[in-house]
């Protein structure tokens, strides 16, 4: 099952619990546009190589479109418009004021030098200028790309258009007017509903055992969070395997991805424990699984074969809808990516607030109010559950369906596009 098809049984399922019109709902099926691009960028060896990128934007009734820059070898247009359909979802419900968007480049960012990889960056910024924007569409970090690459983002954006324009890239490096907190907050997020979510299932997260996949924004800083707040944290990996103590493995002393690529894969397992593989991992007996790497890995295949006792999603996307299906019926309760990982898009907006009034906050600002959005969302979400009977996915969609479903009505986009809103103004010449 692809990411776009769980996309949109999730969304069909939402639909089936909120008031919504046809006209809307439809809409909501695809995204609004969709911006395509062959990227030439020059090798270091002078060849040049053109690679496929691509920027999703499925809805901005609540705001300006948000999401992440992916560079990954399996980046399609149609696993960005999944990606883009859930940002629609993750923002109404964390209620920031923006839509849902995202972008990338097919390729392997590790087979790319640091220079090549700016290159890479500045030509996307290049090719997308037009389409993005602080009132029009706002980039983040996704996988594969880091606060280093959006300050080269933002650089060239700003160069082409001539004058500073901050809080069109966020995720940036403080320096350059990144927000502290942003760079943990999505895997800060992650533990703070996963607590929450032991709390709420009789589990006792201070003495939980954990497995996370992936070691890196995400993976690395809930796996070492967790680790802090007293949780056994008994397997950890990377993109080449992970490693695996039942007695717990010391998390912080394991680099993360940012810090050495690869050192779960390179860790001596002498000294943390025994090698696991991916698909082992998934199938620990632990109390909590925490996905945090990569997108439909709890699939048909395996959900029969997991032992969790609860699954809080860190990646987006990492359970298929054919998954959802089987871990339900097996009361597996799985916290959604929407709700859980949405830290991060909760401190972009936070970032975008102090580019625009140039005020920055302070570390216990941020965080403070970063905990009030988290933890109004699950409100929502426990309180719609409880309600509807339903899953945690199924209650998360529907609170962020009503919401952004309640924009496109009060805004009178129900109606055909003729009569709503213009199409953005463009120059004549300019690419659509
Ligand atoms: P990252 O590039 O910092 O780290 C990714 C980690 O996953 C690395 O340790 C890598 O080795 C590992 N990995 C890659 N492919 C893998 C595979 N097939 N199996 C196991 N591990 C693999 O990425 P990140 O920013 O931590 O993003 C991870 C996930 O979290 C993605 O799904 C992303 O969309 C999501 N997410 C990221 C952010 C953010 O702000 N960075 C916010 C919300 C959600």
């Amino acid at each position: 099952m692809s990411a776009l098809e769980t996309a949109r049984d999730q969304l069909r399922r939402a639909a089936e619990r909120v008031d919504v019109d046809e006209a809307t709902l439809s809409r909501l099926f695809e995204p609004e546009r969709v911006h395509r691009a062959a990227v030439p960028v020059e090798r270091d060896d002078g060849g040049v190589e053109t690679l496929t990128a691509v920027r999703v934007q499925h809805d901005d009734a609540r705001g300006p479109y948000k999401g992440g820059l992916r560079y990954h070898p399996d980046v399609t247009e149609a696993e960005c418009t999944a990606l883009a359909t859930w940002m629609t979802w993750k923002t109404a419900l964390v209620d920031v004021p923006f839509g849902g968007a995202k972008g990338g480049v097919r390729v392997a960012p590790e087979e790319l030098s640091d220079a090549e990889r700016e290159r890479l960056t500045r030509a996307y910024a290049r090719e997308f200028v037009r389409d993005f924007g602080r009132d029009r569409d706002v980039p983040a970090p996704d996988l594969g790309t880091d606060a280093e690459t959006m300050a080269w983002l933002a650089d060239e954006y700003e160069r082409v258009r001539g004058d500073h324009r901050p809080g069109v890239v966020t995720g940036k490096p403080p320096v350059v007017g990144g927000s502290v907190g942003r760079e943990s907050a999505p895997g800060r997020s992650v533990v703070a509903v996963a607590d929450e979510a032991c709390e709420y299932h009789g589990i006792d997260l201070a003495d939980a055992t954990v497995a996370v996949q992936g070691f890196g924004s995400v993976g690395a800083t809930a796996a070492r969070l967790l680790d802090d707040r007293g949780a056994d944290v008994v397997a950890v990996s990377d993109a080449g395997g992970g490693v695996h103590d039942p007695d717990g493995l010391d998390v912080h002393a394991v680099p993360a991805h940012a810090e050495t690529p690869n050192a779960v894969t390179d860790c001596d397992a002498a000294d943390g424990g025994d090698r696991i593989s991916n698909a082992a991992l998934l199938e620990l007996d632990v109390d909590v699984l925490v996905p945090a790497a990569v997108g439909d890995v709890l699939t048909a295949d395996n959900a029969e074969d997991v032992q969790a006792s609860l699954i809080v999603e860190g990646a987006n996307g990492p359970t298929t809808a054919a998954a959802d299906r089987v871990l339900e019926e097996r009361g597996v309760p799985v916290v959604p990516d929407v709700l859980a990982n949405a830290g991060g898009v909760v401190v972009s907006y936070f970032e975008w607030v102090q580019n625009r009034t140039r005020r920055p906050w302070t570390r216990e600002t941020v965080l403070e109010q970063l905990d009030g959005h988290v933890l109004a969302a699950w409100d929502a979400v426990r309180e719609r559950r409880e309600a509807a009977d339903c899953s945690w996915r199924d209650a998360a969609c529907a609170v962020a369906l009503s919401r952004v479903a309640r924009a496109h009505e009060t805004r009178g986009r129900t109606r055909p596009r003729a009569t709503g809103r213009p199409t953005p103004e463009r120059t004549p010449g300019e690419r659509p």
